[in-house]
């Protein structure tokens, strides 16, 4: 995944993701290599036409970097990235139900939460955490699994696989207005199984930690999922330089602590955390060990 190559300037390096892994060296992990996603875990979410439509544009990148969308481009290294990205996802699913572990971090890009079934966008072509939740569903025949989101942007394409799928809850705090625009609190899907905090620019600590006590963990808590799944961007912290919310470093930890906690309550600790956004190489690789060291200490 560190060879999808956006052209250079682009926020979304591989820089990010070498920062992640340079950040969790030495922490007690069981590290997997991540495999391709299946065609049949894609499909749940993007339809075969949309897939295959991919193939040319990633034959092309072989030669020449390709722009999908006005932020989104493929390398010669993309396809293996994508794939792999949404495999490891699967994979962390699969791993987790099968009991080897009850949690399990995704270490991926480029991310998905933006993705949706029929086109790529902002960064994303598959949505990793979506495949993942249908994935969860429909292998594992669960009835009930939640995608908790607090990546600074609003998971368009995760809301809009929630839309369609009663048995996925999908709750998000997001700064608004900012990108894509969606996510508004009058959002609230199939029998309210979307939950939409917006935050305004400049919100920090407090604010973030209201909208988590009183709108996304209430509902995670009254959802009862049997497994819960986290769009873990760490662009709302205060350094990143895409979005203006103010987090710190320890409100991701303090996250971690209360979803671990409704995962013990509910889904016997199953929680599996995807890397989504986080575009200040220092904030993020320090709010991502930061996350990962509070979800193993208890
Ligand atoms: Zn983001």
């Amino acid at each position: 995944m560190l060879t999808h190559q956006p052209p250079p300037g682009h926020a979304e390096h591989s820089g990010r993701l070498q920062a992640v892994l340079d950040a969790l060296d030495g922490m007690p992990l069981d590290r997997r290599e991540a495999p391709y996603a299946s065609r049949e875990a894609l499909e749940r979410v993007h339809p075969g036409r949309y897939i295959e439509a991919l193939e040319p544009a990633f034959a092309e990148a072989q030669s020449a970097r390709v722009r999908l969308d006005p932020d989104t481009f493929i390398s010669a290294g993309s396809r293996e990235a994508v794939y792999r990205a949404a495999g490891a996802c699967v994979a962390a699913v699969d791993a987790v139900m099968a009991g080897d572990d009850d949690m399990a971090f995704c270490a991926v890009r480029p991310p998905g939460h933006h993705a949706e079934p029929i086109s790529p966008m902002g960064f994303c072509i598959f949505n990793n955490v979506a495949v993942a939740a249908l994935h969860a569903l429909d292998a594992h025949n669960l009835e009930r699994v939640a995608v908790v989101d607090f990546d600074v942007h609003h998971g368009n394409g995760t809301q809009t696989v929630a839309e369609r799928e009663p048995r996925l809850m999908f709750a998000s705090t997001h700064q608004a207005p900012l990108y894509p625009g969606t996510g508004a609190a009058d959002e609230t899907g199939i029998g309210q199984n979307v939950v939409n905090a917006p935050l305004p620019a400049g919100a920090g600590s407090a604010t973030w930690r209201r909208a988590m006590e009183t709108r996304v963990l209430p509902a995670l808590d009254a959802f009862a999922p049997q497994l819960i799944l986290v769009s873990a961007g760490f662009d709302a912290h205060k350094a990143d330089p895409l979005a203006q919310m103010e987090l710190e470093t320890e409100d991701f930890a303090w996250a971690a602590r209360e979803l671990r906690a409704l995962a013990l309550k509910h889904c016997q600790g199953k929680l599996v955390s995807t890397l989504e956004g986080g575009y200040d190489l220092a904030a993020l690789a320090g709010s991502a060990s930061a996350y990962l060291a509070a979800l193993q200490r208890d």
